[in-house]
């Protein structure tokens, strides 16, 4: 793998594959909360430590220190979705994340080519040799 960095093509790639998969922290629904963000918080579900599933924007403050796992969920059915639903097309092959400034750690940290770990060969950036930030990374270019 070549070490030179290069920028994400923003092909959205990365974000099909594993969006419909996120999980948050603890710390991000804690933030989506207190920031008043419903819209982010009713995409996901928390399991509590009794085994119920509650929907994020419907946790009460003490529901917090009880959450296991959360999962990226139809708000509506509780069901899992076929995409993440903040990836959002803006050209021909051109996909950015519309909860860039909120997105959960997972997406945040992501790196394709770390080997064993998150390593994405499907990234175009790898498969010309480079390096890349998928558009959930502070890394990637800012848009
Ligand atoms: S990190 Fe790679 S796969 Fe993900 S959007 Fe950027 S270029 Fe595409
Ligand atoms: S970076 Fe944004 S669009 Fe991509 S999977 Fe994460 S939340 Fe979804």
């Amino acid at each position: 793998m070549a070490e030179e960095y290069s920028g994400c093509e923003q092909c959205g790639l990365c974000c099909k594959v594993f969006g419909d998969k996120i999980t948050p922290t603890v710390d991000n629904i804690y933030s989506w909360i207190e920031n008043g963000q419903h819209g982010i918080l009713r995409f996901f579900h928390a399991c509590l430590a009794d085994g119920s599933w509650v929907r994020c924007d419907r946790l009460r403050p003490d529901d917090l220190s009880r959450v296991v796992l959360a999962e990226i969920r139809d708000p509506d059915t509780g069901g899992y979705l076929p995409v993440c639903p903040f990836l959002r097309r803006v050209g021909k092959h051109r996909y950015l994340c519309s909860v860039h400034d909120a997105k959960p750690d997972m997406c945040r940290n992501y790196e394709p080519w770390i080997w064993g770990e998150t390593f994405f060969p499907r990234c175009r950036v790898l498969e010309k040799g480079g390096r890349a930030c998928h558009p959930g990374s502070d890394r990637a270019h800012k848009w």
